[in-house]
């Protein structure tokens, strides 16, 4: 039986409010159904992203799964009175997904990230070594780095296809990881994809993760913004988000 969801709407995009369990359970059900299910990991700056992106805006809200990463929309939730029950961050949920995989002996595909992470090896065949080691079991199907053209695209699909992958991991930032899932999910074989941004750096180790203290406290956006002061202007938007859902609620 299809697991109930619960979701908390925020100007239009339904967000699902679950935890890291249900979550879990979902990924689960996913993981039987035929087609290639679109799992997205949003924060509040692809929301925003998708009020002047009306081909964002519609993949959002025909994801299978969205995932609420980013203490803005906890704090959006609770200030809209439609509280989520907690942050479940992309990475571990990813991580999650991948021990779950080992158990079972199913294949990942990993697509993204740079092709150097260090001595000309990709920095998703160094995730990919990473996650094998850590949960044995798990059959990496392939890995391609993410810089390449429109045109290479059929082919990467075509790759990913033949590798016999379950579950495809992107790493291409937001919202291009999103996009490319969108355009050729109905092409794709594996049961699921998703958007894991930073993630393969982090795991590579060509990424430093926040320390707990930051991730505690929900300032890994201000980590980040340490490690790389050039996403300044990105993150210029969090306290734009926080007047639109102020400004929201004012009109409720
Ligand atoms: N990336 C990529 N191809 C691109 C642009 C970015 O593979 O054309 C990779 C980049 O190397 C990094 C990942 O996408 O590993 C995530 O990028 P970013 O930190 O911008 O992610 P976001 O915070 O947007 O999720």
């Amino acid at each position: 039986m299809a697991i109930q969801r619960e979701k908390m709407h925020l100007w239009g995009i339904p967000i699902d409010r679950v935890d890291g369990e249900t979550t879990m359970a979902i990924f689960e059900e996913l993981m039987e159904t035929p087609e290639c299910s679109m799992i997205v990991t949003p924060n509040s700056e692809i929301i925003m992203a998708a009020s002047k992106d009306a081909e964002l805006e519609r993949l959002l809200c025909e994801a299978d799964l969205m995932i609420p990463d980013g203490i803005g929309l906890v704090y959006a939730s609770k200030i809209l009175k439609q509280p989520l029950a907690e942050r479940v961050t992309g990475i571990d949920f990813a991580d999650r997904a991948l021990a779950r995989l080992a158990e079972e002996g199913k294949s990942v595909y990993f697509l993204g990230s740079k092709p150097d992470g260090g001595d000309g090896v990709s920095v998703a065949r160094m995730a990919a070594d990473r996650k094998a080691q850590e949960h044995p079991g798990l059959v990496i199907a392939g890995t391609r780095d993410g810089y390449f053209k429109p045109e290479d695209e059929e082919e990467i699909v075509a790759q990913i296809n033949a590798s016999g992958a379950e579950l495809l991991l992107v790493a291409l930032g937001s919202p291009k990881q999103e996009k490319f899932i969108q355009r050729h999910r109905h092409q794709l074989k594996a049961k699921v994809a998703i958007g894991v941004g930073g993630s393969l750096d982090v795991w590579a180790g060509t990424l430093k993760r926040a320390p707990e203290f930051f991730r505690k406290h929900g300032l890994e956006w201000l980590y980040r913004l340490i490690q790389e002061p050039s996403r300044y202007k990105r993150m210029a938007v969090l306290p734009l988000f926080m007047i639109k859902v102020i400004v929201t609620k004012g009109r409720k």
